[in-house]
């Protein structure tokens, strides 16, 4: 027991760390820059910080949420992401313990994270996190019945098969979506995303997802997002104008992959009980 909280504690550490990491990656990889040179700075000032400025969630406590040398204010958003990602870890730890399927997980968690922040602040999905992701899942696929450990991820055939369902169905919506919308429904980052996620699901969880975060993504955008923004479609347009260079439409563009995402997760821990009574259980 006293071990187990052990194990959580010390996973929930590391998880932080790797939050700090994925908040670098957020900023930095939208703009193509090194995620390891320079070190950290203010966006403001341009502040080096220091070591002991930069340790997860305890500077931005103790230094109250402003850059220690002009006082500009440091977003939430980053010491958030940080606790995130080590309860996350934590998690995973303390459902698995030391395991091969717990760090599989955490990574495949934390990858998602970061697509769904990016997708959300940047509108688009670093190949960073996706690359990354796919060359992991289809090695720790072919590493997995050596290990003795072959939970919950596709085997190392499907996850092939499901890297090209994945991605060949998002082109296809995207395609269809196009030809509906008459603009650019689907970016190359969700086909990467579906690459990745596909390797990780297998064929048959990796359509479900699809069709999970679409859902999702319709209830939230029709039922939140798009009567928002026509209320006040003047700025949003403007809004997202200037972020993007150009004008693609009177609407908001969809992050797709921020609804994807998660639709990843509910499908590699429920995914396959989902499947049995949706398809076998009749
Ligand atoms: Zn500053």
């Amino acid at each position: 027991m006293t071990s187990n909280l052990f194990v959580t504690a010390y996973a929930f550490l590391l998880g932080l760390c790797v939050g700090s990491f994925l908040n670098v990656c957020v900023e930095r990889w939208p703009a193509e820059l090194s995620v390891v040179r320079p070190r950290s700075r203010c966006p403001k000032c341009g502040h080096q910080l220091a070591w002991f400025e930069n340790v997860p969630v305890v500077s931005w406590l103790v230094l109250r949420a402003r850059c220690r040398s002009c006082a500009e204010p440091i977003s939430a958003i980053y010491p958030l992401g940080e606790v995130a990602v080590g309860l996350l870890w934590a998690a995973c730890a303390a459902r698995w313990g030391i395991t091969f399927t717990a760090v599989r997980v955490a990574v495949f968690l934390t990858l998602l994270t970061g697509v769904a922040l990016t997708d959300l602040r940047h509108y688009l999905i670093p190949d960073g996190f996706t690359v990354t992701g796919l060359l992991w899942t289809l090695a720790t696929a072919l590493a997995a019945p050596f290990v003795g450990e072959t939970l919950l991820f596709a085997g190392p055939y499907d996850a092939l098969i499901g890297a090209c369902a994945g991605a060949g169905l998002i082109a296809i919506v995207g395609w269809l979506g196009e030809v509906t919308l008459k603009r650019e429904a689907m970016g190359m980052g969700d086909m990467t995303l579906m690459a990745f996620m596909g390797a990780a699901l297998g064929p048959a969880r990796a359509i479900l997802a699809v069709f999970l975060g679409a859902a999702i993504g319709a209830v939230v955008f029709l039922g939140v997002v798009y009567p928002v923004a026509l209320l006040r479609r003047g700025r949003v347009t403007a809004q997202t104008e200037l972020a993007l260079g150009s004008a693609p439409t009177e609407l908001p563009l969809v992050p797709f992959g921020v609804f994807l995402a998660p639709a990843g997760v509910v499908m590699l821990l429920w995914g396959d009980q989902l499947i049995d009574r949706l398809f076998l259980g009749m």
